[in-house]
């Protein structure tokens, strides 16, 4: 189902009334059972536009908004709606962005399906070679390579969707499995590809479609005697993407169809690209037949990412967004939120929600407040004295000599030590760590880097030690 805004617009007054009751004594439900401070960002924005059969529809600023809701308030959200209009209630999110068109997503609280795919999700079976309208094809253009931020935990899967993209099928990368944590930007990547490989015309039919869609397609399929059409449909394309292949395990015939139309698309020399929560041989439930064909490619794995790469990704918000938030801020989310990108993008959003609701300037004080009600265990940016301090303490010398002229053996490694674990747990630039050792040049820190990176490739004893000591640190910081 699609909301456009002018019908929204259209509602007559009198429903807006009632609604607004129904939805008065939802909120008052909600807010009964979580902070002050999530309910006014995630709750009071919301505004409801239509009530109709027990259908309750809402509207919600942007996209990332309504998945945050999904992910961390869908539970709450649908007992307090069946609370107050019944067990068959339905929520409809209108997703009101500024820069996209206007589309809804239908949740309904009825247990087992938590998402209905709007109804332009509907594909037709075209068997023809001509392009797929871009609406056909499921991406989004939100996802490109340009706002993936490269780092060292995607590197390789980075790296890997490059390739592919430029020459989708004409790679050893077929298929290509991305595996890794929720929110780590598989979605992202796999969309990326697809979106540049249409925009360079390396490809002509592109799809993206989750396993659990093509389940439903499938079963639908069968039930409307179109298996065929099904089936020459996933395999007239150019590109298939296959995101959460893990919902595949235990649906045996699903697999059996996806098997064949794997095979028939690898055969044409064509572009197969999955993702998977975990390693494609340790899925359970799955045909060992299809476990070996998604090794036949490239399975590369995304780490969450590191400090660094955390900041770039807001950094890049905040550029694309034309919004400014001192580095300090950006730092200490980055060092707060450290397992997951969309909870990384969350809190960013939240911030900028809180800020903006309240009127305040955004600063450690605001983005404390917020990380409270999303981190358990809220920890200031590590800064070079700290670390000083500690590497001081474990190496049993006197502090301030890692800030002194000496260079008795000892003291030096001490502090090349403190050098660089200063450059790897914290933003700072090498100018600043070597400002903080007593003046020294910044060409002191590389060399002090450089020293213990190599030391610690021939002698693993001094690697434990130093894995030891920024343990102690990342625990101290908190
Ligand atoms: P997954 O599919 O692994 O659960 P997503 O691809 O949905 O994760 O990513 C979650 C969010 O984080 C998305 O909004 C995505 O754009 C963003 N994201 C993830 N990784 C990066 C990255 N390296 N650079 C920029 N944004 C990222
Ligand atoms: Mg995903």
């Amino acid at each position: 189902m699609i909301t456009f805004g002018n019908a929204v617009a259209a509602i007559p007054n009198q429903e807006t009334k009632s609604l607004e009751t129904v939805w008065g004594e939802i909120l008052s439900l909600i807010q009964l059972q979580i902070n002050n401070q999530s309910f006014k960002t995630w709750f009071e924005p919301i505004k409801p536009v239509k009530l109709d059969q027990g259908e309750m529809t809402i509207n919600v600023p942007s996209q990332f908004f309504y998945e945050w809701l999904e992910e961390h308030y869908y539970s709450l959200i649908s007992s307090s709606l069946q609370k107050v209009l019944g067990s068959s209630a339905k929520l409809t999110y209108v997703v009101l962005p500024m820069d996209e068109p206007v589309h809804s997503v239908v949740v309904s609280p009825a247990e087992i399906i938590s998402r209905v795919e709007p109804t332009h999700s509907k594909v037709e079976y075209s068997e023809n070679s001509h392009a797929l309208p871009y609406d056909q094809t499921f991406l989004n253009r939100r996802y490109t390579f340009n706002n993936f931020i490269k780092g060292e935990s995607n590197q390789l899967a980075r790296a890997a969707a490059t390739a592919v993209a430029n020459n989708p099928g004409g790679t050893s990368f077929n298929p290509l499995v991305l595996y890794g944590g929720t929110g780590l930007g598989k979605t992202h990547l796999m969309q990326a590809i697809g979106n540049n490989a249409l925009e360079n015309g390396k490809a002509k039919r592109v799809i993206y479609v989750s396993s659990e869609k093509f389940t439903i397609e499938f079963i639908d399929a069968i039930r409307g005697d179109k298996t065929s059409d099904f089936s020459n449909f996933y395999r007239s394309m150019d590109i298939l993407i296959v995101d959460d292949i893990q919902f595949f395990s235990g649906k045996e015939k699903t697999q059996d169809s996806f098997f064949h139309t794997f095979n028939s698309l690898h055969q044409l020399g064509k572009q197969i690209i999955l993702s998977s929560d975990r390693p494609p041989k340790e899925l359970q439930g799955l045909d060992e037949r299809l476990i070996s064909r998604f090794q036949w490619g490239l399975t590369a794995d995304i780490q969450p990412p590191d400090l660094e790469t955390r900041t770039a990704i807001l950094r890049k918000k905040c550029d694309d967004d034309s919004v400014v938030i001192p580095d300090q801020v950006l730092d200490f989310i980055a060092a707060n939120v450290t397992s997951n990108v969309r909870e990384l993008e969350g809190c960013y959003t939240s911030i900028l929600f809180k800020a903006s609701l309240e009127g305040k300037e955004i600063d450690i004080d605001l983005a404390r407040d917020v990380l409270r009600t999303i981190v358990n265990d809220v920890r200031s940016p590590l800064t070079v004295e700290e670390i000083q301090r500690i590497v001081a303490e474990f190496f049993d010398i006197p502090n301030d000599l890692l800030r002194a002229k000496t260079r008795k053996q000892e003291i030096v490694i001490a502090r090349q030590v403190a050098m660089y674990i200063a450059k790897d747990l914290t933003n700072c630039s090498l100018k600043t760590i070597g400002l903080n050792f007593g003046g020294r040049d910044h060409s002191t820190v590389i060399h002090a880097c450089q020293t213990v990176e190599e030391q610690i490739k021939i002698d693993t004893k001094f690697r434990s030690t130093i894995e030891q000591l920024k343990k102690k640190i990342e625990i101290h910081s908190r």
